[in-house]
């Protein structure tokens, strides 16, 4: 999901009457400085842990402003710098809203995240967070909201702060709006000191397009893998398949991590574990969401897996998941199967068949040539990071793949695969179990092979090969080509 850097998600939250820590927008060195104390931010789309990485600065001095805005302004990828006024804070709050899938509980609609403790290090206190879910139709008043926050100081103020970023949030249709912290000042007057915000392109109305318009680069920097997943995004369009290698260095002593966080809720989560620790440094930005197959799953998995500085990678979604967890660990097994130097991994499993996904991963762990851990959904990820030295590896693992012969039974396009009968392994010819899993109906047998059902669709989903794989004796593979190279 595209993100907007804070000066522009300010201007959104302005709009629905948010109030907000007094700032102005730099594009340029401006001929009058502002005045002491200020916060300079660097505004680069996307950019996180911006205070570890200097592009926050508290300047005390006009000396310290005027470099500062020189600096952060000939930043790679900066729109501008953001001057906002020091204030003193009495108290700091937390608050998100985010897209929900829905669980066993809650329909699908959107959810409040909020943490009477707010500031750097709200990583460390997910657990303390409070869920208010809502509906995107029918959104919450200032009481409704006063209610869940029964027993939290100033719960009017913060009702009504909260109210207004939740009709921000339905009203641009955001699919992450972030405010850390919620300052309460001496007045007892709240404002949001720092936001963000993300957005999914097609939700953006005409009337919206300017004000989410990100300036595009016109030098194509992608690197290979970025190149590979766009190719795979144009093979198969349906669902998200993001990926974005880091820019930087890995820096010495920090554990490398790939990651492949699923949805915006996926994204946040991560960053709130990350963004104040600096033994942990992401290799890639990555989402992939919006029910996408077994089939992407696995080829963006294979992409993620193939940067060579990764030691471990980290699995995560919001815990909440569209996407069948069963048909995503699937990929993540065969991704293991045939990665030519697989990966350990952190898997965290919240969804439809989140159950299933945990004891599939479960049960193969030991054929695996690297460790695995899996996680439920009540794990965040900033206990599941505290694994993270155990497994990662300084020398990765290299294994031989190449898919076992056999008869092509047929090809599809969409999504694109090739499904490949053994019937060496089916010596007495009888149906394979993994035809009856099949859950479209797409797969069939017809005099002793395996054929495909027109009147059907295939979802890509890999039950059939897993099926296959685990219960039955192998008598059906699928192979997925990749559009480059990829270790
Ligand atoms: S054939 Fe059926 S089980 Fe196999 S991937 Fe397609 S939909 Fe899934």
């Amino acid at each position: 999901m595209p993100a907007l850097p804070e000066y522009k998600t300010r201007v959104l939250l302005e709009n629905h009457g948010v109030p907000l820590v007094p700032a102005v927008f730099h594009n340029v060195m401006p001929e009058i400085l502002p005045e002491p104390v200020v916060f300079l931010k660097a505004q680069i789309p996307g950019a996180t842990s911006r205070a570890g990485r200097g592009l926050v600065r508290k300047a005390s001095t006009t000396e310290e402003i005027s470099n500062g805005l020189a600096e952060l302004l000939a930043e790679e990828n900066c729109q501008g710098v953001l001057a906002a006024q020091a204030v003193d804070i009495k108290k700091e709050y937390y608050a998100a809203c985010l897209l929900d899938f829905g669980d066993g509980e809650n329909l699908p609609g959107g959810v409040i995240l909020f943490s009477p403790d707010g500031g750097t290090g709200i990583e460390g206190r997910t657990d303390s967070l409070l869920k208010i879910h809502f509906s995107l139709l029918n959104p919450p008043s200032g009481n409704d909201i006063e209610k869940e926050l029964e027993g939290i100081p100033n719960s009017p103020e913060l009702a009504d702060f909260l109210q207004k970023m939740t009709s921000t949030f339905i009203g641009y249709k955001l699919t992450v709006l972030e405010t850390n912290p919620i300052a309460v000042l001496e007045d007892g007057s709240h404002i949001a000191v720092d936001c963000r915000a993300e957005f999914e392109k097609h939700a953006v109305s005409k009337k919206h397009a300017e004000l989410f318009k990100v300036p595009e680069s016109t030098v194509d920097d992608s690197t290979p893998l970025e190149k590979i997943v766009e190719t795979i995004n144009a093979m198969d369009p349906a669902g998200t398949g993001f990926f974005r290698a880091s820019r930087e260095k890995v820096p010495v002593g920090t554990i490398a991590v790939a990651t492949n966080l699923c949805g915006g809720g996926g994204k946040m989560l991560w960053e709130m574990t990350t963004g104040g620790r600096n033994d942990i440094f992401s290799l890639n930005e990555s989402d992939t969401s919006g029910g996408l197959s077994g089939f992407k799953s696995y080829r963006i998995l294979r992409a993620i897996m193939s940067q060579p500085e990764a030691q471990v990678l980290i699995l995560t979604g919001s815990g909440m998941a569209f996407q069948n967890q069963y048909h995503l660990a699937s990929a993540v097994w065969k991704a293991l199967r045939e990665s030519a130097t697989p990966l350990p991994c952190l898997l965290r499993f919240g969804g439809t068949d989140q159950e299933k996904a945990m004891e599939l991963m479960n049960t193969v762990a030991e054929t695996l040539q690297v460790q695995i851990k899996t996680f439920r959904p009540e794990i965040f990820p900033n206990a599941m990071v505290e694994h993270l030295s155990d497994i990662a590896t300084d020398r990765r693992i290299k294994q031989e793949f190449s898919p076992e012969a056999g008869e092509v039974a047929f090809e599809i396009d969409t999504p694109p695969a090739r499904f490949v009968y053994h019937p060496e392994k089916n010596p007495d010819n009888i149906e394979p179990l993994c035809i009856n899993e099949c859950p479209t109906g797409f797969l069939q047998w017809n005099n002793n092979r395996i054929t495909s059902n027109p009147e059907a669709k295939c979802i890509g989903c890999l039950v059939c090969e897993t099926v296959s794989l685990l219960r039955g004796n192998g008598e059906l593979t699928i192979e997925l080509d990749l559009p480059g190279e990829v270790l």
